[in-house]
């Protein structure tokens, strides 16, 4: 197992930040995800790690070693593509014998060994018995498995995924991020992940890093950056919300008291945050939010008209006229919501987030 520490690491291309003075430590045997937008340099620090790119400035480490300037095949790291880049000459067999048979010599193996290894690692992916098959005899979800087992059947120091279930459809892609973290707390190797989805990064990683613009915003695990975004570039990121803009009013017991801008409602809230400006942003996620006959306290009780429902099976999502504010909220799929007609909601302050009002 692998702890890896980014230094204040830099790469500009031209005159575009990719990334942007980025430092960061990795667990042993964690699973840690970059999440961030198009273009906000995810794939460029993975790149970094991996030894494809040497930063402009900064320094990688894998434990203690320095591995800033170390050529990629030295680093012992394994990394899978979003297009999985299987050989389609060759079958499923020798595609994972493949970085096994290059270092034959060096690891001293024999045939023997090395189709054990493979047959084991096509096991762990759940592909036992295609081993004759070419890539294109495959479906996407196996041809994705294979480029799993060809990473994996190396033992790297660190497994890196970039975009790996990008091409599987949606019911796929659930399936196989649940098994990606199975088979990496089995082998309890250190792996960076890279998406730009964000169900995907709450649900497989152990902690993770939101990037923007070239930069590290807030790192944690998916709770800390859900229930205690830092701004609100992070709040709206990461999950549904209705972010407004108002004006601190008084702060005590824990609760901080709002006045939401636009329209007279006192709202309490929560805050992550030890001293707050006067001007602050009220993050509310949907599904927090209750009618008054679920209410747990007499706070934040406020009267609002439905102005859309939708019915969705698991739930109803509404969007709540507050005067000129709209609240987006989800109810449970019985509660009488009608379009028009006048309603009482809750919104719990121990789960309403008060942050500064700044973007990042
Ligand atoms: P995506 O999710 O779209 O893959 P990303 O977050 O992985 O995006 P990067 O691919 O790391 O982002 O790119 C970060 C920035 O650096 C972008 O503005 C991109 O255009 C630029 N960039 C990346 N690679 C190069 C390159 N080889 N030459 C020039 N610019 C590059």
């Amino acid at each position: 197992m692998t702890r890896i520490r980014l230094e204040g690491i830099t790469k500009t291309y031209g005159n575009v930040i990719a990334v942007d003075n980025v430092s960061l430590d990795i667990n042993r045997g964690e699973l840690f995800t970059f999440l961030g937008p198009s273009g906000c340099g995810k794939t460029t620090t993975l790149r970094i790690i991996a030894g494809f790119e040497i930063p402009d400035s900064g320094r990688l480490y894998f434990d203690n070693e320095d591995v800033t300037f170390l050529k990629p095949y030295k680093r012992n790291t394994a990394m899978v593509f979003q297009n999985y880049a299987l050989w389609p000459h060759m079958t499923v067999f020798e595609n994972v014998a493949h970085g096994l048979k290059i270092r034959k010599k060096q690891l001293g193996l024999t045939d023997e060994d090395i189709k054990r290894m493979v047959l084991e690692a096509l096991e762990l992916v759940k592909l036992s018995g295609l081993e004759d098959r070419y890539p294109l005899q495959l479906s996407g979800g196996q041809q994705q498995r294979v480029a799993l087992a060809r990473a994996l059947v190396v033992q790297p120091r660190v497994l890196l995924l970039d975009e790996p279930l990008s091409n599987l459809d949606a019911k796929l892609r659930v399936e196989m991020r649940e098994e990606i973290k199975k088979i990496q707390k089995k082998l309890g190797i250190t792996t960076i992940y890279v998406t730009h989805d964000q169900l995907e990064a709450l649900s497989i990683s152990d902690r993770m890093g939101i990037m923007n613009k070239g930069r590290l915003v807030q790192v944690g695990t998916p709770q800390e950056l859900y229930f205690k975004p830092k701004n609100i570039f992070v709040a709206d990121f990461l999950g549904r919300s209705s972010i407004y803009h108002g004006e601190l009013v008084s702060k005590a017991d824990g609760l901080v008291t709002v006045r939401l801008e636009g329209v007279d409602i006192l709202l309490e809230g929560t805050t992550p945050f030890e001293t707050l400006p006067n001007k602050v942003a009220v993050v509310i996620r949907p599904e927090v939010i209750r009618t008054a006959s679920a209410a747990t306290s007499s706070r934040n009780l406020i009267k609002g008209v439905v102005d859309f429902a939708m019915f969705l099976g698991d739930k109803i999502e509404a969007r709540i006229k507050l005067g000129a504010l709209s609240l987006l909220a989800y109810f449970p799929n019985t509660a009488p919501v009608k379009v028009g007609e006048e309603i009482l909601i809750h919104i719990p302050p121990e789960n309403t987030i008060v942050i500064p009002p700044f973007p990042e």
